[in-house]
């Protein structure tokens, strides 16, 4: 408990204080008991929502529906949420409707997995009803109750189980995953955003592998063309650079390359991916090349016309294919060397092709591009005189 910060501590005292029951539930307590510090602090309580936000200066009804009122303190804000059971998924996402209750172990109970089903008390106890403990120790991700019945009421926590399977490193129980496999129809009903932000995570692991067990299970199946296929190379992606849309652009290239897509962008837009992604993915899977660029003149040339997080993804593309980072690390020296392959680093500008009578922008632009070429593949000659001198022949003898 020593490492629970103070404001969180203090809320859990002052609910405890007014006579109701508060501890801190799900993801940090897990990860407090496997010593990894908590991305945030979840407190679940006796009280009804009303009477947290009576507690309370500061409160905002940020989930009130599900009984989650969030505590603002100078420290941060924190979750407080009404232990509850969950009515029917007709949805096959939601629980229809909530019922407020008293009871932790009932609260408890409607968690996805028994390690996300424990509790902490202020003095540090810990309440385990459905020895989370015990899997945490045996690293296995396992779901509270039958498996069936719970990814049937929310196909989301089949992802979320592959999730935690990948970011901790543990196995997913034969009776869940045989679970996971007979519920698999039911992720087709899933919004696309929570598929993609769990695919994200297990992305951004090194255990990339397990995306595999998702394309054989079929849970992708709405997106792609070949149903039920896993993807050479899947393990590969864990080993690139740690960049989100790196790994997006490295996983979009293996489906491309089993024909599982068509259109890098149009699968990107189905998984509701920001336009960024997507453009920068989409213009590094037009540029890769096969075999792939491994000349600094090609990289330069390359960074000439696309942004760098595209060139980056290129690179990455590269090593996925031969295994290794040297193509990234190629780039990086190129990168590095301080060798011009931008206009904006060229010895001439614009303005001073207009002072030798350049009188014309598009020529301007194009006079400017025919430079850049040139001093990239002659890195030494970024010159102001030997440049000025070479467009003023381009403007006695314009190219045609
Ligand atoms: P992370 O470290 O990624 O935040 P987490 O376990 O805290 O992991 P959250 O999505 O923040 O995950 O959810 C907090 C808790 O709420 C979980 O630990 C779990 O007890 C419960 N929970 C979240 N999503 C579900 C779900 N789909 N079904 C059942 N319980 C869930
Ligand atoms: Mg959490």
């Amino acid at each position: 408990m020593s490492s629970v910060p103070n404001h969180v501590l203090a809320i859990i005292e002052k609910l405890e204080s007014a006579g109701f029951e508060a501890v801190l539930v799900g993801g940090c307590v897990r990860d407090l008991y496997m010593n990894r510090r908590p991305s945030d602090w979840d407190v679940a309580t006796s009280a009804t929502p009303c009477q947290v936000m009576a507690e309370f200066r500061r409160t905002f009804p940020s989930g009130i529906k599900h009984g989650t009122v969030t505590v603002l303190s100078g420290r941060g804000s924190v979750e407080v949420t009404t232990f509850r059971s969950d009515g029917d998924y007709s949805d096959g996402r939601r629980p229809d409707n909530v019922s407020f209750q008293t009871d932790l172990v009932t609260d408890l109970s409607r968690r996805d997995f028994t390690m996300n089903a424990m509790a902490m008390r202020r003095e540090g106890e810990i309440v385990d009803p459905f020895f989370g403990a015990r899997d945490i120790d045996a690293k296995t991700v396992r779901c509270v109750g039958d498996p069936v019945m719970r990814f049937r009421e929310d196909a989301l926590r089949i992802f979320r189980a592959f999730r935690f399977s990948s970011v901790l490193g543990f196995a997913i129980d034969r009776e869940t995953m045989a679970a996971a496999a007979i519920c698999s129809d039911r992720c087709a009903a899933l919004s696309s955003e929570r598929i993609c932000a769990e695919l994200c995570k297990i992305l951004m692991t090194s255990r990339t592998g397990l995306i595999n067990r998702i394309l054989e299970l079929g849970l992708l199946n709405r997106y792609l063309l070949i149903p039920g296929t896993p993807v050479d190379y899947i393990s590969r992606v864990g080993y690139l650079s740690y960049d989100q849309t790196i790994r997006i652009c490295a996983f979009c290239h293996l489906l491309l390359k089993s024909g599982q897509i068509e259109s890098p962008p149009a699968f990107l837009r189905d998984l509701k991916l920001d336009r960024h992604t997507i453009s920068v993915c989409s213009k590094a899977l037009l540029n890769y090349s096969d075999p792939p660029a491994d000349a600094p003149t090609t990289w330069k040339n390359l960074l000439s016309r696309e942004s760098e997080p595209v060139v980056r993804c290129v690179a990455a593309l590269a090593d996925l294919e031969f295994g290794g980072h040297a193509f990234t690390g190629q780039l990086n020296s190129v990168i590095r060397s301080g060798e011009c392959y931008s206009t904006g680093t060229l010895a001439v500008n614009g303005r001073d092709l207009l002072e030798i009578g350049f009188d014309n922008g598009f020529e301007i632009g194009l006079t400017l591009r025919f430079l850049l070429d040139y001093v990239i593949a002659h890195p030494t000659d970024n010159n102001r005189y030997a440049l000025l001198l070479m467009a003023k022949q381009r403007l006695i003898n314009p190219i045609e």
